[in-house]
């Protein structure tokens, strides 16, 4: 074992970030421990996020992960804005230039299963139902109590510690890391449906109520999901088949909020641990992934101290973006709802706008990773 790779690393939590993590690392020669509070993966039924992105695959691809990924995802080719039935926008992904479609359908259950199947073939598991219970000692060299199913603790002294515990974190909050922001006042309201035929996935849709917005994303074969600013949004879904049954309802409020710094000392937070913002541009889980990326091959070349200073840029930039858009979906003066109405249509006479609007949902507007060659 190698000086580098003999550091005991802790990861705490195995969402997508902490098993992205785990998978860099392990690939690597690494064996990181993995704990997660949670008994297992995210409920397939129950899946936040359903969009990954290709700066995602591009970067999962040396573990094996994309192509399982390529293998059970819908390929999203157009995105569509509509009003009153009638189209106002459409965007061709078609025309993305690169070895992966800018983004491609996959529920997060899904996504985070297949991470677990690769990591499972580096000889690695998470550690389940197994929760950081309290960091103390000097941030230099954590001290962590863990809290076993059984309810037994256990005492770890880890050369680094990593949050990847989600938004509500107890490593941030053990550690002192500020988390300043706000939350927005609309809240969105989300439901699951599941049909008797297959439905057309290859599209993502957002019409144009005004007031209020209406989505429809793709899930599986036979299930979308409609998401609404609009709490009775249910009558006014126009089903392409017959509907089975719901399989989830959910609603969610907004918030932006990051970190100052994404590291103090040895512990390093990654994911909504460091950062939160809204699902708009499906760069949540995409963002999370990325920064583990960031950080095992930071930890791999000796380089962890630079984390910080490179990932806070970029989350300041996809926060920035994930605002504005949030801002365009929640717009309720019929005023300023009217004029978006009108101008849609003129969108795709910019030059050079739905390169740049696939850029941002390709993942492919941040520094690309240098261990990659020609990464985009
Ligand atoms: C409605 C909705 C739609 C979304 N759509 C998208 C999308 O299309 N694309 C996208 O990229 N993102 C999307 N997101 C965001 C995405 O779901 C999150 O960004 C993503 O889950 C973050 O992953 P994570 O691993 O950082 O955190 P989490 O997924 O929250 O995982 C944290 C893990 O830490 C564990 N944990 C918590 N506390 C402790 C502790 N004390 N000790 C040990 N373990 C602990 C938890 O059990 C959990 O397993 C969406 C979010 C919502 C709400």
């Amino acid at each position: 074992m190698g000086e580098r790779t003999g550091r005991s690393i802790l990861i705490a939590g195995a969402g997508p970030t902490g098993l992205a993590l785990a998978l860099e690392l392990a690939r690597r020669g690494f064996r990181p421990r993995l704990v997660s509070r949670a008994a297992g993966p995210a409920p397939i039924n129950e899946s936040r996020a359903l969009g990954v992105n290709a700066r995602t695959m591009t970067l999962l691809e040396a573990s094996g992960a994309s192509a399982r990924i390529l293998a059970d995802a819908r390929r999203l080719t157009k995105f569509k804005i509509c009003s009153a039935s009638k189209l106002l926008l459409t965007i061709d992904t078609e025309t993305f230039r690169g070895p992966y479609c800018p983004i491609y359908a996959l529920p997060q259950g899904e996504t985070e299963r297949l991470l677990l199947q690769r990591l499972s073939a580096f000889g690695i598991r998470p550690e389940w139902s197994t929760q950081v219970q309290a960091v103390s000692g000097d941030v230099r060299s954590p001290i962590v109590m863990l809290r076993h199913a059984d309810g037994q603790t256990e005492t770890v002294l880890p050369d680094m510690l990593i949050g990847a515990d989600g938004a509500h974190s107890d490593v941030r909050k053990a550690c002192g890391f500020a988390f300043p922001g706000d939350a927005i006042e609309s809240r969105f309201f989300l439901a699951d449906y599941r049909y008797a035929q297959p439905v057309d996935t290859s599209f993502a849709e957002m019409n144009l109520l005004n007031p209020g917005v209406l989505g429809r994303l793709p899930v599986r074969e036979d299930r979308l999901r409609y998401v609404s600013t609009i709490e009775d949004f249910e009558p006014r879904i126009e089903h392409p088949a017959t509907v089975l049954e719901r399989t989830w309802k959910s609603d969610f409020t907004v918030s932006f909020r990051h970190v100052e710094t994404m590291s103090r000392g040895n512990v390093f937070l990654a994911g909504d641990a460091a950062h939160v913002h809204s699902p708009a541009g499906a760069r949540g889980m995409n963002l999370g992934i990325e920064d583990a990326c960031w950080l095992a091959w930071l930890i791999s070349e000796g380089r962890e101290r630079d984390y910080s200073k490179l990932r806070m840029p970029v989350v300041k930039t996809v926060l920035k973006d994930t605002r504005r858009y949030t801002a365009f979906i929640t717009l309720k003066n019929p005023l300023l709802t009217g004029g978006r109405t009108l101008l849609m249509p003129l969108l795709n006479q910019i030059p050079g706008f739905t390169a740049a609007a696939l850029r941002k949902v390709s993942g492919q507007d941040t520094p690309p990773p240098p261990w990659i060659p020609d990464a985009r």
